[in-house]
């Protein structure tokens, strides 16, 4: 299979690497939103967070606080995004999943507004429910 990320992930195509394990390469975004703006990458192939196992979810997710933090000293920012893509439609564009950490600067130029979708508490509220009855 040719995933960019499986590569760079398993330091098969140099990156600035800035930090590494057994199951997780960091890097830093080649077209970044913001100076700092880190990628965090499973070293195992799995092309979206359905596809990758709890354990390493899990994982991947107490990385980003590490990496956050050392964002946030790094580049002084006043705020940070985890950012996490799984699909087309949800701005997936690598198909190896990936955790976006993003430092936030007063005024930066990052867009990443939800807009707000119409509907009411009833429909809230039963939307609610069908999601309860699939976990
Ligand atoms: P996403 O849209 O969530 O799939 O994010 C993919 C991210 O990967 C984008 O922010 C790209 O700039 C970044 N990216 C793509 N290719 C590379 C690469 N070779 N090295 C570092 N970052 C990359
Ligand atoms: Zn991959």
């Amino acid at each position: 299979m040719d995933c960019i990320f499986c590569k760079i992930a398993k330091g098969e195509i140099p990156s600035t690497t800035v930090y590494e394990d057994n199951d997780f390469r960091v890097i830093q975004d080649i077209n970044p939103a913001n100076l700092g703006h880190c990628l965090i990458l499973p070293k195992t192939h799995a092309a979206n967070i359905y596809e990758l196992s709890e354990e390493l979810t899990g994982k991947a997710f107490m990385l980003a606080k590490k990496i956050a933090a050392a964002v946030q000293k790094a580049t002084d920012c006043d705020g940070v995004n985890i950012l996490q893509n799984n699909g087309e439609t949800a701005g997936q564009t690598v198909f190896h999943f990936h955790i976006h950490v993003i430092p936030r600067l007063k005024g930066d130029d990052v867009k990443l507004g939800f807009g707000s979708f119409k509907t009411d508490s009833e429909s809230i509220a039963a939307m609610g429910e069908r999601i309860k009855n699939n976990l």
